[in-house]
């Protein structure tokens, strides 16, 4: 069933989630703070539902519907009559709590509010709107188009209502919907990041060099790339930010940061994005 939905942010998260909604029917508005971030959204769901088309996974007809269902805006009103609402700006608890309470103001009372947070609580955010009972974290993966892991993340309020309707929404996506209470870093960053974190300190203790770690995890774990390289591939950052989250909401030594990682972090080594990280990049 078609929905009208609104997309917060249009970043590498945001275009995304515009695209899949999109693409299984649903009218799309998508909202940033500029024009040309909007266009660049839009040229990068052209090319990536062209990607698509290529691999033969949709038609053109396809393609050309679902650019047509997404329309774009830089006034947060363009999310009053949306059913659901599915923030993705930048990772920073007061501009998410801040846009909560707009939307609160700007929605009808029924509209299912959703963040796409990795690591601020569902918990806090629900709490300031007057609909605690309608806010969910969807935590997609990156990219978008492609991973099918969506992470529901219940909030302490958040109803069985509104479960099931994410729930539903996430399978006419064609997505996994897990379920998942609001506790830090959810499954997917509470068992990633310590793994990504002790890879580091193997790394600063010398157990082994960065190729050999990763080579077993790789090849003895399957895992489709090696620790570090991904770590590289988060930005090593995100990693810091989202073990101090485990660390501070936990309270527990074991989520400490890895010092190696910390100092990379200081040095502006943040892995691909910077060129440098564990390994160097042309
Ligand atoms: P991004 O920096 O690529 O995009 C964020 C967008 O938000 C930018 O386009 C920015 O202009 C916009 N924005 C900032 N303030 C705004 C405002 N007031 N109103 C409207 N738009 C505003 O970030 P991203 O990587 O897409 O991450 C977005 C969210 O998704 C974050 O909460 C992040 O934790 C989460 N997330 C990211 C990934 C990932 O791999 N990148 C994966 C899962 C979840």
């Amino acid at each position: 069933m078609s929905k009208k939905v609104a997309v917060i942010g249009a970043g590498t998260m945001g275009n995304g989630i515009a695209h899949v909604f999109a693409l299984f029917g649903n009218d799309v508005t998508l909202i940033d703070i500029q024009e040309d971030i909007l266009n660049s959204a839009l040229g990068k769901i052209e090319k990536n539902l062209n990607r698509q088309l290529k691999k033969g996974t949709i038609t053109q007809d396809q393609l050309n519907e679902t650019l047509k269902r997404i329309k774009t805006s830089t006034d947060m009103q363009s999310a009053a009559n949306a059913e659901l609402v599915v923030e993705a700006v930048i990772e920073n608890d007061e501009l998410k709590k801040n846009i909560f309470k707009q939307l609160d103001f700007i929605c009808p009372s029924e509209t299912i509010l959703a963040s796409n947070t990795s690591s601020i609580s569902i918990t806090e955010l629900a709490a300031v709107t007057s609909r605690p009972d309608k806010v969910i974290g969807m935590h997609f993966m990156n990219p978008v188009p492609v991973m099918e892991l969506v992470e529901i993340i219940r909030g302490l309020a958040t109803s069985d209502e509104t479960y099931q309707a994410v729930y539903d929404m996430a399978k006419a996506l064609q997505k996994t919907p897990v379920e998942v209470n609001d506790y830090p870093g959810f499954i997917s960053n509470r068992v990633l990041m310590p793994m990504i974190n002790e890879a580091i300190y193997c790394l600063m203790e010398g157990v082994a060099d960065k190729e050999a770690i990763d080579t077993v995890m790789k090849l003895g774990m399957n895992h489709p790339m090696g620790p570090l390289t991904l770590a590289d591939f988060i930005g090593l950052d995100v990693c810091l930010h989202i073990m101090n989250v485990l660390y501070k909401g936990l309270g527990d030594p074991k989520y400490r940061p890895c010092p190696l990682l910390k100092k990379m972090v200081a040095a502006g080594h943040l892995g691909r994005k910077t060129k440098k990280g564990f390994y160097t990049y042309e």
